[in-house]
């Protein structure tokens, strides 16, 4: 099995995270030895987190009880620094895919690591995702948006492009939830906010037209299924033969698109993975398990495996296959 989607986060002390921003910039509270420990922002508590975000020898041992032989790992995404002074998040970001090529290191062959850019300097984010595929990424994660930017702001499309153009494959995952004020309660921003994110991300793509001027070669992955987009794809159709405006930026029915995307198999539900196989297609699904966080998949790739409907060759595929072709491992 190959996981595509499961993040780390680097050994990142108070004083180094202080240097760059005080406030925003990530780090990792562990006391000596413990299993456990919090991502922090400044003297705030993000987030608890376990051995395994930051300890590669720890994680290739439960990828070994899990028979997953290969891990693609990425940014925790509040390492983004998305928000800040473009060269300074530069900097961030060379060093944090620094971090990322050095736990992956620990156990060549076995994980991979996908680079995080400083998306808000079109220039310096391509030279940043084009210099760390150099340097051993095997593609780069971004969020869904920058702010209130979505995927089809011009700055953002040209960095698409600079993917396709020179064969960086994408990760494209949902963070910096809309409706936070509603969602205050029983972690509704990853149940409900998340997966609006990403549709929203798609679409925006989609409906401005930008997946027309984007080349064909363009290797995007939308984490979590998709979100919301496989199975609200019938109304995005409807809307756009009903309403002109729907309709204004983009020129064929949004449905026909779909297959410009990939999307990642942590859908949790066998008739949910049945619908993206019907939506997507079986070859642009890839296990992807959100590993090791709480809310994904906790036996890596058991949906897949037990999902009879499908023949054992595109179980396969979506457990292996597809992964290698994607990031041309
Ligand atoms: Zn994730």
């Amino acid at each position: 099995m190959i996981d595509m989607h499961s993040h780390f986060f680097p050994p990142i002390t108070r004083e180094l995270a202080a240097a760059t921003d005080r406030e925003r910039a990530p780090w990792l509270a562990v006391a000596q030895g413990a299993d456990s420990g919090h991502i922090m922002l400044g003297d705030k508590t993000f987030r608890p987190v376990g051995r395994a975000l930051w300890d590669a020898d720890f994680r290739v041992a439960e990828l070994d009880s899990l028979g997953v032989q290969t891990q693609i790992v990425c940014a925790t995404p509040v390492m983004f620094g998305d928000a800040w002074e473009a060269a300074r998040a530069a900097d961030w970001a060379q060093r944090m895919n620094e971090q990322a090529l050095i736990f992956c290191a620990r156990h060549p062959g076995r994980l991979k690591a996908l680079a995080q850019v400083p998306l808000q300097d079109l220039n310096l984010a391509c030279a940043e995702a084009s210099r760390a595929m150099r340097a051993g990424c095997v593609g780069v994660q971004i969020g869904n948006h920058l702010g209130d930017k979505d995927l089809d702001d011009p700055q953002l499309v040209d960095f698409l492009i600079h993917c396709a153009e020179n064969k960086i494959a994408l990760l494209v995952h949902p963070w910096d939830m809309m409706g936070g004020k509603r969602m205050r309660k029983w972690m509704l921003p990853w149940l409900v906010a998340m997966p609006a994110e990403t549709q929203l991300g798609m679409l925006s793509l989609i409906l401005s037209g930008a997946l027309e001027r984007i080349p064909d070669s363009l290797k995007i992955c939308f984490a979590h299924g998709g979100g919301s987009f496989a199975f609200l794809l019938g109304r995005v159709d409807n809307a756009w033969k009903q309403r002109d405006i729907v309709r204004q930026d983009c020129p064929r029915l949004p449905s026909s698109y779909a297959r410009r995307f990939f999307v990642d198999s942590a859908v949790f539900d066998p008739g949910a993975l049945r619908l993206l196989a019907e939506v997507m297609g079986v070859e642009r699904i890839m296990l992807g398990s959100d590993y090791p966080f709480p809310l994904g998949e906790q036996r890596i790739g058991q949906l897949v495996r037990d999902a009879q409907m499908f023949s054992a060759a595109d179980r396969q595929r979506m457990l292996r296959g597809n992964a290698e072709a994607f990031f041309a491992l």
